[in-house]
């Protein structure tokens, strides 16, 4: 297997692309800590990966703006394995808005989540990854941070700054052995789309050069690369997986 025996925190694990994320890089011999807000909100992941591996998933529990229980959650993790292999932070949130009407609860909201939270977990992650000079973190981005859509410019903000990070984080870390990386998906079935309906839907489509949204499971894919030693000399860069999208 591809994973095997790695330790990879994925936040977000509850739904989503995290879901399919952690179920994906468990399929492939991975010891993955799921993330979630609430112990419930993972009991289906959790179910998924101990129905498909025999492997009991690790979980931790916090809001990502919750910076103290977060910091407990790493102890916890450095107790229990001593070391990460890998960190994909997903966990992320969309409020859509033109530019002059987008609340400035909205924007904190977004920042709070999609920059200052990956920002902490690369902190923290990279701590524990230094002890082994060796790593890989996965940020999750956004065609829309970085080609920009009508409607979305808090969204695209964060997500663009998410792309700064992993670019300057990656030449931070690369001689010490972490490889850190950025994926910019297009649009991907998830409750974060489902309000993509009727005309709407029709216009994002007529962008899409493969003429269909994308499914969590093909992101998924990308981040088990990502992680695995086939992927060794990849840093740096801002993986698309759009279907051939042009805003
Ligand atoms: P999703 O189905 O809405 O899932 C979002 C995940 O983030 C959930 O696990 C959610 O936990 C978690 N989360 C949100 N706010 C949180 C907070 N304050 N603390 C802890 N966890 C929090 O969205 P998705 O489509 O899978 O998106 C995953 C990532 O991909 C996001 O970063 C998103 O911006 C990015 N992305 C998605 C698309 C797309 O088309 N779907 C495209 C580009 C980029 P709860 O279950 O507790 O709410």
């Amino acid at each position: 297997m591809l994973l095997d025996g790695k330790i990879i925190l994925i936040t977000g694990a509850s739904r989503g692309i995290g879901q399919a994320t952690a179920v994906q890089l468990a399929k492939e011999g991975a010891r993955v800590i799921i993330h979630g807000r609430s112990k419930e909100s993972l009991t289906e992941t959790k179910n998924q990966i101990e129905h498909l591996t025999s492997y009991q998933p690790f979980e931790v529990i916090y809001d990502v703006r919750d910076e103290s229980e977060m910091r407990f959650s790493f102890q916890q993790i450095k107790k229990q394995f001593g070391y990460l292999d890998g960190i994909v932070n997903n966990a992320g949130i969309m409020h859509e808005a033109l530019s002059g009407m987008l609340p400035k609860e909205s924007l904190q909201e977004m920042l709070d989540v999609n920059v200052i939270g990956v920002l902490n977990h690369i902190q923290l992650a990279s701590r524990l990854m230094l002890k082994q000079k060796k790593g890989s973190i996965v940020n999750i981005s956004s065609i829309i941070g970085t080609n920009g859509a009508e409607g979305s410019v808090g969204y695209s903000a964060t997500k663009a700054a998410v792309v700064g990070i992993s670019r300057s984080a990656a030449k931070e870390l690369g001689e010490r052995g972490i490889r850190v990386n950025a994926i910019a998906p297009g649009f991907i079935n998830t409750d974060l789309t489902k309000h993509y309906e009727g005309y709407k839907k029709e216009k994002v489509l007529s962008k899409i050069t493969m003429n269909r949204f994308g499914q969590a499971e093909e992101i998924a894919n990308v981040i088990v690369f990502l992680m695995s030693d086939l992927s060794s000399y990849v840093t740096g860069q801002v993986i698309g997986v759009d279907g051939g999208m042009v805003i």
